[in-house]
């Protein structure tokens, strides 16, 4: 289990990705989205390199977006 955002489908992810990065002031903006085999959904992650590991390092600041799942829920 992962602490991100997770999504149903690739379609959904996107729409959500671009939205933040449309719409937010963070430093750090989502680049791209990928599907995590733990989660079975789909993820949105800064970082633009995948890394086998990515899930376990993101989890360290998955806090923060914990706290924001709620917020785009349904956006599509
Ligand atoms: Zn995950």
């Amino acid at each position: 289990m992962c602490n991100k955002i997770g999504f149903a489908s690739k379609k959904e992810a996107n729409t959500t990705k671009n939205f933040i990065r449309r719409t937010s002031s963070r430093a750090v903006l989502p680049e791209r989205t990928y599907f995590c085999r733990e989660c079975g959904k789909w993820v949105l992650t800064s970082k633009k390199i995948f890394n086998k590991n990515e899930h376990i390092r993101q989890k360290l600041s998955g806090n923060q977006r914990k706290n924001r799942r709620g917020r785009f829920k349904g956006d599509d």
